[in-house]
This record gives structure tokens, C-alpha cells and sequence, in this order.
């Protein structure tokens, strides 16, 4: 069994949450969408659905949810 890591709480769009201490805060730099991703594109009709789907669960579950490996990352080349 993995030995456990410090963990705390604090609040988060109003919810309290807990977080490994180690990653509160770095979200978007482990996240697969943020690393310039030409499908992400949050707040429009045009976001990519994967994202969508993540962004609601997040919201639904209050929780924070980084896309580690995604069949579909792509940059624009252009
Ligand atoms: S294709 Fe994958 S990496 Fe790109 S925005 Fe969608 S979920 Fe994120």
C-alpha cells in the first residue's frame, strides 16, 4: 500500500474540499487542456466535449479533475 501524503482542507468556489498538500493549486499546470490543447476552448460553444463533460462532473461533484493522457490533444501547427 502506497504510504499516504499530507492532505488539507480549504474552500473552494464556496465548497470545502481536500487536496494533497503537494498538488493544491496545480491544476492547470498538469493538465493536458491548459498545455495548449486547439481543442480547448472554455466558455464557447466550439469547447471540446471531453472537456465539457470533466468541466460538469467537476462542477456537479466539486471536484478537480486534471487530464492526464487524452487521445485527442492536438496543437495548432500554424
Ligand atoms: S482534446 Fe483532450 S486535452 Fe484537448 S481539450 Fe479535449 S480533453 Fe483536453
Amino acid at each position: 500500500m502506497n504510504k499516504r501524503v499530507s492532505v488539507e482542507s480549504y474552500g473552494h468556489h464556496g465548497v470545502d474540499v481536500v487536496v494533497m498538500s503537494k498538488n493544491k493549486g496545480k491544476h492547470r499546470k498538469n493538465c493536458l487542456c491548459f498545455n495548449g490543447c486547439m481543442h480547448f476552448k472554455p466558455d464557447t460553444k466550439n469547447n471540446c466535449p471531453i472537456a465539457k463533460a470533466l468541466f460538469k462532473n467537476c462542477v456537479k461533484y466539486h471536484v478537480t479533475t486534471p487530464v492526464w493522457e487524452c487521445p485527442n490533444y492536438a496543437v495548432d501547427t500554424e
